[in-house]
């Protein structure tokens, strides 16, 4: 069992340090509002710390799922930060959604003290969070991938290393552009079969044994036909996930049209108030 660290107790967080609790680990947990530590803590055992750098000291690995680039930076590099904790040989292990480039930058940084980085972005929503089911693509050495694999499959079902560091980020990038097409898509499907004045629900039941099924389809069509979004992936972290895929491709010379396209989109729905809706609103700017 390994003495771990667990830093960012949101939606996915608050659930992934349960799983690694629930599987034996010895778990410490950092939030930045520290109710939420001393709930979880309440809740589930296992110690909290009032900041980065406590929580890291002595750890072997720490983990962290915090919201954007600089969220990152401030709790690893930050004042406090949990880099000024890690001990030689510990590896960081970042869930965030961010960018390849500061995924990099954090690598250097934790070399210079002698300790591991991988990058680590997660698929499978606030649901596979909460029934342990993540998909991790990860980027980083070898070494370091082995030594935190088993402990991540605490709430993992699927979890490969992609290559040098960054590469998870990359491979998250892909992921993203593959779901804005695809919601876009049956976005536009529902809402011309409503036009045409079809049983949308029928037209679905066949559709999704054939070429057209997707996840999306399968999980959003019902909510998405009865307009709800109150629930699920937030637009605003969409539109910070898409920026990230369009910064990169400005570097790699990827052409991202459909991409860049859908990120205007959901500026829309967020001009519509639907900042925290989730990514299948995107029939809601259709049918406004
Ligand atoms: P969330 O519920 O908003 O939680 C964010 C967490 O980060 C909170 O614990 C927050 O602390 C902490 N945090 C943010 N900025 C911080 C800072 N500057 N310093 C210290 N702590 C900070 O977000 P989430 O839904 O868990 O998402 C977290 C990451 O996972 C994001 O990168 C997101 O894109 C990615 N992701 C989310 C989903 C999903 O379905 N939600 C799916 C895949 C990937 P406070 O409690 O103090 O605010």
């Amino acid at each position: 069992m390994a003495k771990v660290a667990f830093l960012g107790l949101g939606v996915m967080g608050y659930p992934m340090a349960r799983h690694l609790k629930a599987a034996g680990h010895e778990v410490t947990v950092y939030n930045r509002t520290l109710a939420k530590a001393e709930r979880w803590v309440g809740e589930h055992g296992g110690r909290f710390a009032a900041t980065p750098r406590e929580a890291a000291l002595g750890q072997e690995i720490v983990f962290c799922c915090v919201g954007n680039d600089d969220d990152l930076r401030q709790v690893t590099i930050g004042p406090d930060g949990a880099f000024a904790g890690l001990a030689k040989g510990a590896v960081f292990v970042d869930h965030t959604t961010a960018s390849a480039d500061v995924a990099r930058e954090l690598h250097a940084a934790a070399l210079a003290i002698g300790a591991g980085f991988v990058d680590a972005p997660v698929s499978g929503g606030q649901a596979g969070a909460e029934n342990g089911a993540l998909t991790v693509m990860c980027g980083g050495e070898a070494g370091y991938f082995a030594a935190v694999e088993p402990v991540i499959r605490s709430y993992a079902r699927a979890c490969s290393l992609l290559g040098p560091v960054g590469s998870g980020q990359l491979a998250k990038m892909m992921n993203q552009i593959c779901i804005a097409g695809v919601v876009q898509g049956l976005a536009e499907a529902l809402h011309f079969g409503k036009r045409a004045g079809l049983d949308v629900e029928a037209v679905v039941e066949v559709i999704s044994k054939g070429a057209a099924q997707s996840w999306q389809m399968e999980n959003r069509y019902k909510t998405m036909n009865a307009g709800k979004f109150d629930f699920g992936f937030a637009v605003d972290w969409m539109r910070k996930d898409l920026g990230i895929c369009l910064d990169e491709a400005r570097t790699n010379g990827a052409k991202l049209p459909m991409t860049a396209l859908v990120d205007q989109f959901y500026a829309d729905v967020q001009a519509m108030g639907g900042k925290r809706w989730d990514t299948s609103s995107l029939i809601a700017r259709l049918e406004k």
